[in-house]
Order: structure tokens, then C-alpha cells, then sequence
């Protein structure tokens, strides 16, 4: 078939033929994506591997799509996700023992040389 495409997020089959679609300047990420959504939170997976944006802030924006099944998504992304999940959940847990002033003396965030 014409314009067969697979989606670089969630794996799913679609058509797109570009050009049929080139009144349509502005929808070239439909070359990756099956959706806008995939493209939204492929972006906020993007954003956060180039540490753009904190764990709890993807996981605040990604909570505001419909998420496809992890199993549908591609391992790299899905292991993205699962590290956003992973991360921001102890954010959360530290937000809520904040409300207690008792603080044992924490260590210091240490800065890793990344090479
Ligand atoms: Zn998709």
C-alpha cells in the first residue's frame, strides 16, 4: 500500500502520503507519527532525555495524554517512560515528607562529570 508508515512511537501502522497532504505544510510530523498525541509525547520524551524538562514535569505532561499501552511503544521510549515513572514518583514521596520539617542531614547532590 501507498503511504504506508509505521509510527516511530507506538509501532502502529498508518497512511500518509505527502502528497495528498501538502496543503498541509504544518502536519510534516505526520512523516513519524500516526497522531498528534504521539507526537506530543514523543516531544516530552525528547525534552526530557536532552534534560530539558525534570522527570516530575514529563511526567506532568505526559499525564495529560493518552498514553498507547506500553507495550506498543518502542523499548527505548517505553524505557523513557518507565524511568520518568521511576523518577518522578520519588519526587512525589518527597514532597509529602517535606510537610514534615525533620530532615536528616542529606547528602549532598554530588555533580557526575558526564562525559
Ligand atoms: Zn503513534
Amino acid at each position: 500500500m501507498r503511504g504506508d508508515r509505521k509510527c516511530i512511537l507506538d509501532s502502529k501502522q498508518y497512511n500518509y502520503c505527502p502528497h495528498c497532504n501538502h496543503d498541509n505544510p504544518n502536519e510534516t510530523w505526520r512523516y513519524l507519527f500516526c497522531s498528534e498525541n504521539c507526537r506530543e509525547i514523543y516531544k516530552i520524551l525528547e525534552d526530557w532525555t536532552g534534560k530539558k524538562i525534570s522527570s516530575d514535569d514529563a511526567k506532568q505532561k505526559l499525564v495529560l495524554h493518552e498514553l498507547p499501552s506500553l507495550d506498543q511503544i518502542q523499548p527505548s521510549l517505553r524505557k523513557n517512560i518507565e524511568d520518568i515513572n521511576a523518577s518522578a514518583q520519588t519526587i512525589l514521596t518527597n514532597r509529602i515528607v517535606e510537610e514534615k520539617p525533620k530532615r536528616r542531614g542529606r547528602k549532598k547532590k554530588t555533580i557526575v562529570n558526564e562525559d
